[in-house]
């Protein structure tokens, strides 16, 4: 392993449309999360993972909503102010294209509070549709709204203008660490992984210590059915046999005591409907067998309990 990788989250933030998702997708050259030119496409948080021969950097694309005072604010304030210790650089993005917005200073007053712990890099995007002659009154415009000394990277995100540099300058503020993804992992799945964690915590809470650290979850099937909500598959792997009798218990009792407990935390967590169908199956020794932990999206060189 490089003993100089580097490794870190950057979190993508700006008032919807402004180009985040367009972002994210064409750093990492492929898309991953849903663009429109409509407002409102990411409803939830997405991951987007580069994965470099020498960095790692995973860029968590944010909600665009249409009232940011109200939902981008519980955002901000319930994961940011949570979460931004965790995250290594904050991407402030705005339309270059429009005047700032009453949103815009909004979220710059948030994200102001936050400058002095963790580094702010204005990214005024979309800079391909201003004439020349406009840009700079317009930067310096946006640029009002943070603290002095903000790091400024303009850029398009379509014409890719811009966006060595917007690297160059997150990569200055992503710290030598490992890795946390398999460097072919280009997004997250986030709610597939934590779909799965719900599942396994409601089976220890159901099963307690008749099956202990024995389960194991995998997501088989995670799909969107629109205002249905998302369909999801999961299989719970026990390791014995008689570990399965418990799992599904008498007439089935018990692995629908686990669903429901689990369908209530996915819903939840994702804010909508879920549909959950759960299977039990027997997969002997699966901790001793790196493979199938790896399958089970169990990252190896965690620590054992
Ligand atoms: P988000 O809501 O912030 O994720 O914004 P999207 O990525 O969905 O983009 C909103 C719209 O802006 C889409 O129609 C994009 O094609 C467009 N867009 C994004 N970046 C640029 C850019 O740099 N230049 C131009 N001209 N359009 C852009
Ligand atoms: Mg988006």
């Amino acid at each position: 392993m490089n003993p100089d990788f580097r490794s870190g989250h950057v979190a993508v933030i700006g008032r919807p449309n402004v180009g985040k998702s367009t972002l994210i997708n064409a750093l990492l050259g492929q898309k991953v999360a849903a663009v429109s030119p409509k407002a409102q496409t990411t409803r939830r948080r997405q991951l987007g993972i580069l994965t470099t021969d020498n960095a790692q950097v995973v860029f968590v694309d944010t909600p665009g909503i249409h009232n940011p005072r109200h939902k981008l604010g519980e955002f901000l304030n319930q994961e940011a102010e949570d979460a931004l210790p965790g995250v290594d650089v904050v991407l402030f993005l705005v339309d270059t294209s429009e005047e700032p917005t009453d949103d815009d200073k909004w979220i710059a007053i948030r994200l102001s509070r936050f400058a002095n712990r963790t580094p702010l890099v204005l990214a005024p995007n979309k800079i391909d549709l201003v004439p020349a002659e406009a840009l700079s009154p317009r930067l310096e415009a946006f640029q009002a709204l943070v603290p002095e000394g903000t790091e400024l990277v303009p850029l398009s995100a379509t014409t890719g203008e811009g966006l060595e540099s917007l690297l160059a300058t997150v990569m200055e503020h992503i710290p030598p660490r490992k890795p946390e993804y398999e460097p072919e992992q280009i997004t997250d799945l986030y709610e597939r992984e934590i779909a799965a964690e719900l599942i396994r915590e409601a089976c220890l809470l159901h099963l307690r210590d008749e099956v202990p650290h024995g389960v194991a979850v995998r997501i088989d099937e995670f799909t969107e059915r629109g205002d249905e909500g998302a369909y999801i598959a999961a299989t719970v792997f026990v390791e014995r046999e008689s570990q399965k009798g418990i799992a599904i218990g008498r007439g089935g009792e018990m692995l629908k005591r686990i669903g429901t407990t689990a369908r209530h935390e996915i819903e939840e967590m994702s804010g909508r409907k879920v549909f959950l169908e759960l299977r039990v199956k027997v997969l002997k020794e699966w901790r001793k067998d790196e493979k199938a932990m790896k399958r089970l999206g169990y990252k190896i060189n965690k620590k054992k309990k």
